[in-house]
């Protein structure tokens, strides 16, 4: 089965919809168009077309007037309308899937591409691409949400590509965050993650790998920071009584996170340049057959 990709960012400006418009155009340029699936009620316009879009049955705006609601309720109620559909999206994805001698027929949910329905038909599809509401917490903790994962894990080995702002990331404290947010990510959704440092034209990635691989070097740099106030400006948590209560909890964490560390994939990609591509989609491929022999075994236990 084809691989699906759900791309999550922890915060608006990481460069997911750039990353994604360039996986998806360095996939065409591989004879490979994924499947693109745009669960985002609320973007204005998404850079390349999607096959089903939550925006064709739901109107997140005429949502939030009909239901009072604002932006965040707006983006959840749309969700929990679009989860009812599931099964239809899961069924067509699955027909999709399966090369088919013939065009593949017609399908509601799929008509905002219906130019490229009949050179697409006749292939299956072999990626997914998932694109989710910059509110990563609505996506990640609604009942919608994990409904909408849980259905597309139980038919397709999905990963999560969870896309990283790097130069932004460069302070201990802001990258001990991150890390811990993308642990609780894998914690909640239990499929297989990779962490996509994006924007290496700006900043190479090669800090963060070092500090998921050597304890001693993020130590170093925990110091460091200490003394120098962060990369950031010093943007971290308040000290509490000089260096002593942020380090050693840092320190703690850290030794939990090396566990954490070892299920991860790790790539650096400049979505802006189009440099780890291969890199990317070769973790992918790493993450499919890891989601194959150890994850799908656990879903079926826990149904
Ligand atoms: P999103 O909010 O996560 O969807 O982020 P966007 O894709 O809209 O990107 C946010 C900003 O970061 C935009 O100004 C992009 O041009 C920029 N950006 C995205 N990817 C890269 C990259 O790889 N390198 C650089 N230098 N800028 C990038
Ligand atoms: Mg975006």
């Amino acid at each position: 089965a084809p691989p699906a990709i759900v791309c999550l960012t922890p915060g608006a400006g990481s460069g997911k919809t750039t990353f994604m418009r360039r996986i998806n155009s360095y996939l065409h340029s591989k004879n490979r168009p994924p499947y693109v699936i745009n669960l985002d009620p609320a973007v204005l316009n998404v850079p390349f077309e999607a096959n089903i879009d939550i925006r064709d049955s739901v109107n997140y705006e005429e949502v939030m007037k009909q239901y009072n609601l604002g932006p965040n309720g707006g983006i959840l109620t749309s969700l929990n309308l679009f989860a009812t559909k599931v099964d239809q999206i899961v069924n067509l994805l699955e027909k999709r899937a399966r090369p088919t001698p013939a065009a593949a027929e017609p399908q509601k949910p799929d008509d905002s591409s219906s130019s490229t329905t009949s050179t697409d038909g006749k292939k299956a599809i072999d990626s997914i691409l998932v694109d989710t509401p910059g509110q990563i917490e609505v996506f990640v903790w609604s009942a919608s949400g994990t409904i909408l994962l849980e259905s597309l894990a139980s038919s397709f080995p999905t990963v999560i590509a969870y896309i990283i702002d790097t130069p932004r990331t460069a302070s201990t404290s802001t990258f001990m965050s991150n890390m811990l947010y993308a642990c609780s990510i894998l914690y909640k959704t239990k499929l297989p993650m990779i962490l996509v440092f994006n924007k290496t034209d700006v900043k190479d990635a090669a800090f963060a790998k070092e500090w998921m691989t050597d304890f001693e070097a993020f130590q170093a740099a925990l110091r460091r920071d200490e003394e120098g106030g962060g990369e950031d400006g010093g943007g971290g948590a308040p000290s509490h009584g000089g260096s002593g209560y942020m380090g050693s909890l840092l320190n703690s964490m850290s030794l939990m996170l090396e566990e954490f560390y070892s299920h991860l994939s790790v790539v650096g990609v400049s979505s802006r340049l189009g440099t780890g591509m291969e890199e990317f989609f070769d973790a992918v491929e790493e993450k499919r057959k890891e989601f194959l022999s150890d994850y799908l075994p656990e879903l079926q236990r826990r149904r």
